[in-house]
């Protein structure tokens, strides 16, 4: 047995010294601008947590109800036991907030990809996928069997003519992209692919993981941010990131959602969404419809971190979103200025390959709505001082 498994060894110790081996570091309170990490008291800039909506009262209050009410688990598939109310009024309540006719909630937004792609295209069909995708998207493509094409990232000039090129040769057509690009924070040129979806007769898909919440009018997302509502068929989103809590969906007409009931193989063989997370996720999308104040905060504090960063020299790369990349290159550099960051009590973590291309490691700030000014600038003086010292800035 251990022989067989030697080659892990390897592996993981070719991991470590090329700089790529991922420590995971362990949180001992609840999510929020401040974490107990390994015993220590650090600022949060690595979660996804944009509205501080991961420990609000409000879902906590809403989760507590639910469990009171309904127990814990959904306790089987819901095509074959029966759905519970509760998904059912959060399906309703993501495609009022996401203006669409329908929506069908998953596990997770990694789920909803893997049922939307096999779902819509398959043999003698093809993608057209930009080449940053999301892991999910690239999986959920494989496991589709269409024919994939990469088109190169947001270029919409490369894509019509390879469009030009292929489309003819197949049936269905889907065109698939990011909304916002997770490592960058750059964005889809989405109404240029509205318009190429539609000359050239193929499906628009958009996973906005990290545009809900935070584009668009009180954070309905990167379809909204482009006022594109019914030219994109398809929105995939995740509740794990600025709705705080975890899940998936797919908001869209009616007839992608009837479709992904019948076929959906991660809806037809996996069970659903806990109660607890279904009701904080319905919780948190009443809290957008209600107010832009969470929004407008995440959107203050970006701004104000962003100018400060520039101000300093360092090279914060092409976001156009709260994801701050601060890029530095070297893989080995970046991880150690995590780790110093980490010593002067910033929790922020180094990016690197394979997440990123070789040599384009960095350390990524998460902006939040929770951080408070001045949290912000305990964050600004530590990326000062370790950045002088290793000679950044
Ligand atoms: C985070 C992310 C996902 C996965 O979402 P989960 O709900 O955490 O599974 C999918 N797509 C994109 C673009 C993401 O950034």
């Amino acid at each position: 047995m251990s022989e067989v498994l030697a080659w892990i060894d390897d592996a993981l110790q070719d991991l470590k010294e090329r700089g790529l081996y991922i420590t995971i570091r362990t949180i001992e309170s609840p999510q929020g601008p401040w974490l107990t990490v390994d015993g220590r008291k650090v600022l949060n800039f690595c979660s996804n947590n944009y509205l501080g909506l991961a420990n609000d009262p409000r879902l906590v209050a809403a989760a507590r109800e639910a469990l009171e009410r309904y127990g814990v688990g959904p306790a089987a598939v819901r095509t074959i036991a029966g759905t519970m109310s509760l998904h059912v009024e959060l399906e309703q309540a993501l495609a009022e907030f996401k203006e669409t006719e329908a929506a069908i909630s998953f596990q997770s937004g990694f789920n909803a990809n893997l049922a939307t792609i096999p779902a819509i295209v398959g043999r003698g069909d093809v993608i057209f996928s930009d080449e940053l995708n999301h892991a999910s998207i690239i999986d959920g493509c494989r496991l589709s069997r269409a024919q994939i094409i990469r088109y190169p990232h947001n270029d919409a000039r490369a894509l019509r003519a390879l469009l030009q090129e292929h489309r003819g040769q197949y049936n269905r057509a889907l065109i698939v992209t990011d909304g916002v690009f997770s490592m960058d924070g750059d964005i889809a040129p989405l109404p240029e692919l509205a318009d190429l979806a539609e000359e050239f007769d193929a499906m628009l898909m958009v996973d906005d993981a990290h545009g809900e919440g935070v584009l668009g009018h009180g954070g309905r997302g990167i379809v909204h941010h482009f006022g594109l509502q019914n030219r994109v068929h398809i929105e995939v989103g995740t509740m794990s990131k600025a709705f705080g809590v975890v899940g998936g969906y797919v908001a869209g007409p009616a007839k992608i959602v009837e479709w992904l009931r019948q076929r959906g193989r991660p809806f037809l063989f996996s069970s659903a969404m806990t109660v607890p997370d279904t009701a904080a996720c319905l919780a948190a999308v009443r809290i957008l419809q209600e107010s832009t104040e969470l929004v407008d905060r995440l959107w203050e504090n970006t701004r104000y971190f962003k100018a400060q960063m520039k101000a300093l020299g360092f090279d914060i790369g092409q976001s156009v979103t709260p994801i701050t990349p601060v890029m530095l290159g070297d893989e080995k550099l970046t991880q150690e200025f995590s780790r110093r960051l980490f010593e002067e009590g910033v929790f922020a973590t180094a990016i690197a390959y394979p997440t990123v291309p070789l040599g384009k490691a960095r350390i990524r700030v998460m902006i939040s709505a929770s951080h408070s000014k001045a949290d912000l600038d305990f964050g600004l003086e530590a990326f000062a001082k370790v950045g002088r010292e290793m000679g950044v800035i």
